[in-house]
């Protein structure tokens, strides 16, 4: 439980806009100076306890290349810590100790009973190829085994940005290796394929509790109608940046339940634009085929030097799902949007947020919003340690009770019903079901805890800082709970 830095390097990152860690720290003492905890408890609170820097040499077409990686854990007040590791050429300790304070903080807003951690590799993923990232990858878990910063109790990775399915199963095949008489070794990570112990619904988890989150947000009209707009997704306008695993699936729900008009999408390497609409799956099965959204024929191409002016674009909903601090001081005054949904962790500085909230904009904080990855990647640990599918004792029995139902109202009404009927009122849920319901339930829950305490408090003027305040109380719960702080 005591604070520890095995190995750090003082790195900040040299950006014009204000630290990543010190931005999430300003959001925390925001809602810190409206809680009467101790002093102490909230440092406890705010503090990264941990964080190991790693430096490993790894062969790449003959020559040693030195790759550098970090993983930080922010809190230990519940176990084992949880969250992603991205590979980027961006990443340093700061951003790595800034999105583990944020997973801190979105565990307990989800009721998910996880401390914050983050891991990070200082490499750009396609310059390697498959072969040479698995060795980065394995490479990378074994100085996590070594040092404890890995294991079903102490601390599980997950995906991030510029790393999936594939990196996650290199991952628990290196642990298991190492660790085979750990019966839970399949939990020391989670967003696996399912054929190696991931869940069903993993992969667009967070792209669908981004469209949950908004969906129960937007439905509340004292929230919308001062932005001039009516309640619900219907027909509003979005524009998207970043077309990865969280933009490219929060904008294919937003669209096909949501209703929802995609009129931008903005990638590394330019955006495409259309005022009235752009197929989400057309765009993806565009970039499938050229290797870009680029070129879309059914929208504008906008090049690469205008790429960021398109944030900037008429719209209701700027929906940021690629990198940080792409909302800084600089552009929030000219931001058009009535609300930000933060899909990305940390997209809109701190210093931007103030200048956003003084223009009437509304911020979905990404600290709720995008918590839909690691609800699932809970279902997927529970899964891993209980050995069992979900869904696999309970689903026949649902079944054989809705077929006595269904033929109880057929007798009683002298009806029968489609066999296409029958077969949908019959049917039990499968894995993918209950993820789904489970973190449905979860986003709509969590928004409601954080909308209640925006409504109750005169004092809260931001969802970010109400939300903040739902996780400041869980975690000061839990410490009190282990009886460090009387
Ligand atoms: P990803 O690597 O799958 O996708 C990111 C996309 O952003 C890529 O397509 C990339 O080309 C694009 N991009 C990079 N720079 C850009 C720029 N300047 N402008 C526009 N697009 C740009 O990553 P992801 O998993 O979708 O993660 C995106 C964000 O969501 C990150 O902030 C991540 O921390 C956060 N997040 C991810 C998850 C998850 O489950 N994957 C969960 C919670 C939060």
């Amino acid at each position: 439980m005591a604070a520890e830095v095995v190995v750090a390097t003082p790195q900040i990152r040299d950006q014009e806009t204000t630290p990543f860690f010190e931005s999430v720290n300003r959001s925390f003492t925001k809602a810190a100076l409206l809680l009467d905890y101790p002093r102490g408890l909230l440092e406890q609170i705010r503090v990264c306890n941990k964080v190991y820097y790693m430096q490993f040499p790894v062969r790449i077409r003959g020559e040693i290349q030195v790759i550098q990686g970090w993983r930080a854990e922010h809190s230990h007040h519940r176990l084992p810590c949880k969250g992603g590791i991205r590979y980027a050429e961006t990443v340093d300790q700061d951003e790595i100790m800034a999105l583990a304070a944020l997973m801190t903080y979105k565990c307990a807003i989800v009721n998910v009973p996880f401390g914050g951690a983050k891991g990070g590799i200082k490499i750009n993923p396609r310059n390697y190829t498959e072969e040479e990232l698995e060795r980065i990858t394995r490479r990378y878990t074994v100085e996590l085994i070594q040092k404890n910063f890995i294991g079903p109790s102490l601390d599980v990775p997950a995906p991030d940005y510029g790393t999936g399915p594939r990196e996650m199963a290199w991952i628990a095949d290196t642990y298991m290796t190492f660790r085979p008489d750990d019966i839970n070794a399949l939990a020391c990570v989670t967003g696996k394929p399912v054929e190696q112990g991931g869940v069903r619904g993993r992969t667009e988890a967070t792209g669908l509790g981004v469209y949950f989150g908004m969906r129960e947000a937007l439905s509340i009209p004292e929230l919308v109608r001062p932005l001039r707009l009516n309640p619900g997704l219907e027909g509003k306008r979005i524009i998207v940046q970043g077309f990865g695993n969280v933009g490219y699936h929060a904008a294919r729900f937003l669209q096909q339940e949501g209703d929802a008009v995609i009129t931008a999408v903005v990638e590394w390497d330019g955006a495409v634009y259309n005022p009235n609409g752009i197929d989400v799956q057309e765009l993806a099965q565009h970039r499938k085929e050229t290797g870009s959204v680029l070129h879309y024929p059914k929208a504008k191409t906008i090049p690469l030097e205008e790429r960021d002016s398109v944030l900037e674009y008429e719209c209701d909903i700027l929906l940021p799902a690629a990198l940080e601090s792409q909302i800084h001081r600089y552009n929030a005054p000219r931001i058009k949007a009535k609300i930000v949904a933060e899909a990305a962790n940390g997209p809109v500085t701190a210093t931007a947020e103030e200048i956003l909230l003084q223009r009437g904009i509304l911020v979905l904080p990404d600290i709720f919003l995008n918590a839909g990855g690691v609800v699932v990647s809970y279902f997927e640990w529970l899964k891993n340690i209980a050995h069992v599918r979900l869904g696999r004792l309970e689903k026949r029995f649902e079944e054989r009770t809705n077929q006595r139902l269904v033929d109880m109202v057929e007798r009683l009404t002298g009806q029968s019903l489609t066999s296409l009927e029958r077969q949908l009122l019959q049917r039990g849920p499968d894995e993918l079901d209950l993820v789904r319901s489970g973190l449905e339930d979860t986003m709509i829950g969590a928004f409601h805890e954080v909308w209640e305490i925006y409504k109750s408090r005169a004092n809260v003027q931001d969802l970010r800082t109400a939300a903040f305040i739902c996780a400041i109380d869980k975690i000061a719960t839990a410490y009190f709970q282990l009886g460090i702080f009387p």
